[in-house]
């Protein structure tokens, strides 16, 4: 990894519970900093999470990892994934959830912004595209450098689905769920292919297998994939620490890779709004560096709009 031009590069990783330590253990698999630090108000828990995987880097990247509840093992990072939440009670509305969110990024990230000046944040705390416009406003960073892992998740969760049923490798699948991440989330058909055959026009033995009723039922269960891992496990982690590890290398070793991470709307498409929307978009050294207008039909675009408008409205009563 070492090159003369190679600056070392600093992950934070906020949240040292299922998804924050999938998070750090991904990027550590990977390479995908330097320096790997997780922070979490419960520090045994954050310092054994760090130790954990350290233990193992024999066998990954030379990453150095460790964990602790002192803000400074946050200092000077380059990115920082917040992970940090409050666990949703049995019952519990989500917008009562989403209040006791705000209220931890209230009290969590100015001191963070203290210690890392100049880092970037990627929210995956859940509602992640709202919070990720809350933690605009309190640290006034700008939306490129201040971002949501969105509807990646959801993108390769769709891919993987699609993959089996034709039976190719899913890095050879292309489509994109935009929007929201979440209920008002949806794939784009309109440009959906495999190995650029359209999926419309993909058979199996003669037989069309994307029909519009396979790709509703296929749509739907990418959505609702998270329900299915949580009814057995409780609560996802995995494929979402892969995820975040995969658009933070993006931007720390600026590959100018393309992937679906959540912005503030500020007119693409037409649409102006606060709403913070996942779109493909160029990730590099300085975050996110374009966001994409992928081609969309009406009934899409009008699908975006709803998604904007379900953002808005969740902003709006979190008083955002
Ligand atoms: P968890 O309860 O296992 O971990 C949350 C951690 O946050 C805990 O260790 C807790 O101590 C810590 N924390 C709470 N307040 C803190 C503070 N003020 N400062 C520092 N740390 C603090 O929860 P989890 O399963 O890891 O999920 C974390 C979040 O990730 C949830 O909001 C969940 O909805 C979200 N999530 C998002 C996606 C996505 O695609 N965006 C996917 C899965 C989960």
């Amino acid at each position: 990894m070492a090159s003369h031009s190679h600056k070392r590069t600093k992950l934070g990783v906020i949240g040292a519970g299922g998804v924050g330590s999938a998070v750090a253990y991904a990027a550590t698999l990977r390479g995908t900093a330097d320096e790997i630090a997780i922070y979490d108000i419960a520090g045994e828990r954050a310092t054994a999470e760090g130790l954990d995987i350290a233990h193992g880097s024999m066998f990954a990247s030379e990453a150095i990892v460790y964990g602790g509840d002192d803000i400074e093992v946050l200092r000077d990072c380059d990115l920082i994934i917040v992970t940090a939440g409050a666990r949703q009670k049995p019952g519990q509305p989500r917008l009562e959830l989403a209040e006791a969110n705000v209220k931890i990024f209230e009290a969590m990230l100015p001191k963070v912004m203290e210690v890392a000046p100049e880092t970037m944040l990627m929210i995956v705390t859940n509602p992640c595209d709202v919070l990720a416009i809350v933690a605009q406003k309190i640290t006034g960073l700008p939306t490129n450098r201040c971002f949501a892992s969105g509807t990646t998740l959801d993108s390769s969760r769709l891919r993987w689905l699609i993959a089996n049923k034709a039976g190719v490798a899913i890095k050879s699948v292309h489509v994109n769920i935009i929007g929201e991440h979440g209920d008002s989330e949806f794939p784009v058909w309109s440009s959906a292919n495999i190995g650029f055959v359209p999926l419309d026009e993909w058979t199996t033995h003669g037989e069309r297998v994307f029909t519009d009723e396979v790709k509703a039922a296929l749509g739907e269960e990418a959505m609702k994939a998270a329900y299915r891992v949580i009814e057995g496990k409780g609560s996802t982690n995995y494929a979402i620490g892969i995820s975040a590890a995969r658009i933070a290398e993006a931007i720390l070793q600026g590959e100018q890779a393309v992937l679906p991470v959540a912005t503030q709307l500020k007119g693409y498409y037409g649409i102006h709004s606060e709403a913070a929307v996942s779109l493909p978009s160029v990730l590099s050294y300085n975050g996110v560096e374009r966001v994409l207008e992928m081609p969309l039909n009406d009934e899409e675009l009008q699908k975006l709009k709803n998604s904007a408008d379900a953002i808005s409205a969740s902003l709006a009563s979190l008083g955002y």
